[in-house]
């Protein structure tokens, strides 16, 4: 049996082959059913991670991942794909969510500064567009009368004379909740 395919690159089968070399290794260690693994069984064992292309990493990890938890039988070639599929996954997404999260700060790095009052809505529609929605555009200060303080609206609430830097909570209340 052989795992030499014309259109396989050199690089990938020796890679794989490592892969398969180092899960059976490693589950050998953890395991004492495991065989001691010959060059057939390693080949045998790469030609099945060819087509995902399983790293050693990802075969090491794989192989931990499969005895971090009781297990009825040893481990199989095809476990080791599922996992790595997983691991993947898991991978991709929080890439995601890291691309979300640079474009964020990157857009929030504008240099064009703004008044410190307008901070509080940043900090909803960040969370929004975190969440994966988009907010729709809430008024600075809310057209309403303050309940709390008696801006007028349009105005910016007060304490004790002095403009506060965000509506009284109840005034956003009143603002955002159902109207009309
Ligand atoms: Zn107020």
């Amino acid at each position: 049996m052989t795992t030499t395919d014309l259109t396989t690159p050199p690089d990938v089968l020796r890679i794989v082959t490592q892969a398969a070399a180092t899960a059976l290794a490693k589950a050998r260690l953890l395991d004492g059913r495991m065989p001691v693994a010959g060059p057939a069984t390693v080949a045998a064992w790469a030609e099945i991670f060819l087509r995902t292309r399983v790293t050693p990493a990802e075969a090491a990890q794989a192989v931990a991942a499969y005895y971090a938890q009781p297990q009825p039988w040893p481990i199989m070639p095809g476990d080791v794909l599922d996992l790595v599929h997983s691991a993947r996954r898991t991978q991709a997404e929080r890439a995601d969510v890291e691309r979300t999260r640079a474009e964020l700060v990157a857009r929030r790095a504008d240099p064009t500064p703004r008044p410190k009052r307008y901070d509080f809505i940043d900090a909803a529609e960040l969370a929004a567009e975190l969440a994966g929605h988009k907010l729709p555009a809430v008024p600075r200060w809310p057209e309403t009368t303050c309940p709390w303080c008696e801006a007028h609206p349009g105005k910016p609430c007060t304490t004790a004379g002095r403009e506060r830097d965000t509506p009284h909570p109840t005034r956003l209340d009143a603002a955002t909740g159902d109207q009309p």
